[in-house]
């Protein structure tokens, strides 16, 4: 089914992120993994892509497993990042074999001390036009409420935005935050700028304080006090943090769908007990 179609057909929706393994390495933990998390019943599953083409078969494979094995629709990553037109019109073709018919159009990340491969396509939007010209797909982009960490501000990173959902995303979903008010707000922004299509919420447990210095490097998000209270009380006692971290992904939750944000991400980064534990505190609100 199509992701648009699941948007429009339920009223609260949750769904699950995966990433696949290394090229070259056994898909037997991961698809383990698919299968924990698929009976969780979440609305679709997606899995990443490693820029650059590395781990993009397995990408492909994954979403097979999702779909095809476990009966959950697949939402496939696809990059720019150093992909050539070739590239990318033999893995669609590879997706609609499989019967994936939902794809996630990304730049990719800039690769770090490596140098930058140059592909065919330079945005997200330029792939997006790429990957209608070639199947009956529906596409999905990112967002980033508190602004992308390269762009000059917010308002020109949502007008770019607006030209990526123009060239054919039908949904958005939404970087990790932690604070709700950056969400509402962004929320805001969007429609005044024109920009109306479903926003999926992103929502990172944190459930290691290790993770935490890694996370904000790379997104460039904001730590909120309430938050980073929890991390120093609980950084030492690892099962205390888990719980304490699950508690606020679920609490962020709560507050989005009582505030009318209705589709929820969870980034479970392959760890399904974190999947089921916010899962079952929501049961009543997911039903
Ligand atoms: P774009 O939409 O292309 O934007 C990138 C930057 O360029 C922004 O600053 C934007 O403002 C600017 N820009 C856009 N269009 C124009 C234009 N026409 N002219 C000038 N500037 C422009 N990375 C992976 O490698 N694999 C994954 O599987 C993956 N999954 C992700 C899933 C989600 C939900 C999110 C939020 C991110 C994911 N990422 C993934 C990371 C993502 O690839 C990076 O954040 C990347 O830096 C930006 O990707 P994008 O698709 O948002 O880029």
């Amino acid at each position: 089914m199509k992701i648009s179609n699941i948007l429009k057909s339920r009223e609260i929706t949750v769904s699950c992120e995966l990433f696949p393994p290394k090229e070259g390495a056994v898909l037997g933990n991961v698809q383990k993994v698919v299968k924990e998390i698929a009976r969780l019943n979440p609305s679709f599953m997606s899995i990443t892509y490693g820029a650059g083409g590395a781990g993009s078969h397995n990408t492909t494979q994954i979403a097979h497993e999702i779909q095809n094995i476990n009966g959950i629709t697949a939402l496939a990553h696809l990059t720019c990042i150093g992909s050539k037109k070739d590239d990318i019109i033999r893995t669609l073709k590879e997706l609609k074999d499989k019967n994936i018919e939902n794809i996630l159009a990304l730049r990719g990340d800039l690769p770090q001390n490596k140098p930058l491969l140059h592909g065919d396509y330079k945005y997200a939007s330029e792939l997006t036009e790429e990957i209608h010209k070639n199947g009956d797909f529906c596409v999905g982009g990112a967002c980033y409420p508190e602004g992308h960490p390269e762009s000059a501000n917010l308002q020109k990173d949502i007008e770019y935005l607006k030209v990526k959902v123009e060239s054919g995303c039908s949904f958005l979903t939404t970087q990790m935050f932690f604070d709700n008010n950056i969400l509402y707000n962004f929320m805001f922004r969007l429609l005044k700028n024109g920009v109306d299509v479903p926003v999926i919420a992103g929502i990172m447990p944190i459930t290691n304080a290790k993770q935490v210095e890694r996370i904000f490097k790379l997104s460039g998000t904001a730590l909120p006090p309430r938050f980073k209270a929890i991390v120093d009380r609980f950084a030492d006692n690892p099962d205390a943090m888990k719980q304490a971290g699950i508690a606020y992904a679920t609490e962020q939750i709560i507050d989005l769908i009582a505030n009318g944000i209705n589709h929820m991400h969870i980034y479970t980064m392959n760890k399904p007990d974190i999947a089921k534990n916010i899962m079952g505190n929501l049961s009543e609100i997911f039903k």
